[in-house]
């Protein structure tokens, strides 16, 4: 290390979307590794925001930095989401404002901020349920600030009891936990949140920081933004990336207190949403019901998928709500892989990759996109081709 480095980060690893790649591919993969929507913009949405890069955007002035247009047509969108609140919340009914609302560089701006804000400098440790979205950890790592993992029962439920002890009693040398992480639904696993979790959550005391990740509401159709109203503790992030097809823009946001936001637009860079972004956000949330009817497809498609992949030979499928599964292998299918069991993932990762599609392997299993019908009919058919291989040996 160059000796003006901090001596930490040699630990630390950058995030990887899809990392082992050999040579590259010579046909057209199907990506179904990162959770995007497998649809891009409606054309006329895309012809719209082309006239408006033509005619109104000047590229030569700083972006709007305070977001304002953006937030306002945002701020619509959240009150509408509140009409699927999660059954173990009660309806608030003093309304939202932009006072609760921060737009950050995609939801891992927000993410940043929330950990300067709360854990830094050694103010802190953050507390995560794995498996779970890996940002957490790596963004927490980079800025040198302790995670405490805790484990998820056999149906990805937190151990609630547990995370409360290492609440209680933090690793030794660590600083109190700040910041809890959780994701609804849980990215990789597709589980939302139960009653018996929420109710832990909210009995968590102010001086602790409660994140939820809501990245896939608009497939869960469920959301926590009530609690927002009722706890000064809570925030709720959510992001473009997935049902609104935005994730070449990076555009997140995070709705909470006000005091709490006040701090992350303190943080966050002064024009961290470049223009063509903010045009990009505030025409898919114009256009939210057309580009949105694509979520009611996906759901669709996951649920067949999910009914087909059951059927393979040593195949466990977990109940999703999210835009993507989560299955786990048996070994004990396998006698082609019994000598060294470790390689049973990494096989089918290359073997599918071989063929053509893109899955991720995280959380001691398999993470599967949803596609469009014509990709999660390959994803199936390629799936079945390589376990059944790995089953006759
Ligand atoms: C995809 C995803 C995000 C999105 O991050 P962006 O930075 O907004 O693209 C956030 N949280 C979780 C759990 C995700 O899966």
């Amino acid at each position: 290390m160059l000796p003006f480095l901090r001596p930490d980060l040699a630990q630390t690893t950058g995030y990887t979307a899809n990392p082992g790649h050999g040579e590259e591919p010579t046909h057209p993969l199907d990506a179904l590794d990162t959770n995007e929507s497998p649809f891009d913009l409606p054309p006329s949405v895309k012809a719209q925001l082309a006239i408006a890069y033509q005619e109104q955007i000047h590229t030569n002035r700083y972006p709007d930095g305070s977001h304002h247009r953006l937030k306002q047509a945002l701020l619509t969108y959240v009150e509408e989401s509140r009409q699927y609140p999660h059954p173990h919340l009660s309806r608030q009914t003093e309304p939202f404002g932009l006072e609760h609302l921060s737009i950050g560089n995609g939801s891992d701006e927000l993410i940043r901020s929330l950990l300067i804000a709360t854990c830094l400098p050694q103010r802190g440790s953050v507390l995560v349920a794995d498996p779970t979205f890996s940002m957490y950890k790596i963004l927490a790592e980079s800025l040198g600030i302790p995670v405490v993992s805790v484990q998820r029962d056999a149906h990805f439920a937190v151990d609630c009891a547990a995370a409360q002890a290492a609440i209680d009693r933090p690793p030794a040398g660590y600083p109190p936990v700040r910041l809890v992480f959780m994701v609804h639904p849980n990215s990789p696993t597709g589980n939302g949140l139960n009653a018996a979790e929420v109710e832990w959550l909210r009995s968590l005391p102010e001086e602790i920081l409660v994140v939820i990740d809501e990245a896939y509401f608009e497939f869960s159709r469920n959301t926590l933004l009530e609690a927002v109203l009722q706890r000064s503790n809570w925030v709720i992030t959510r992001t473009f990336s997935k049902a609104f097809r935005l994730a070449a823009h990076r555009v997140g946001y995070a709705v909470g207190h006000p005091e709490l936001i006040a701090v992350l637009e303190k943080l966050r860079l002064p024009y961290n949403l470049p223009t063509f972004a903010q045009a990009a956000a505030i025409a898919a949330l114009e256009q939210r019901t057309f580009i949105l009817e694509g979520v009611t497809e996906l759901i669709g498609e996951r649920e067949k998928l999910a009914q087909q992949l059951q059927t393979l030979p040593g195949a466990k499928v977990y109940p999703s709500v999210g835009n993507f599964l989560f299955l786990r292998l048996q070994p004990e299918y396998y006698p082609a892989l019994v000598t060294n069991p470790t390689q049973l993932y990494p096989t089918v990762l290359d073997r599918l990759r071989q063929m053509g599609t893109l899955i991720r392997h995280t959380g001691g299993g398999l993470r599967v996109t949803i596609g469009d019908a014509a990709m999660n009919q390959r994803t199936r058919e390629r799936l079945q081709a390589v376990l059944q291989s790995l089953v006759t040996g």
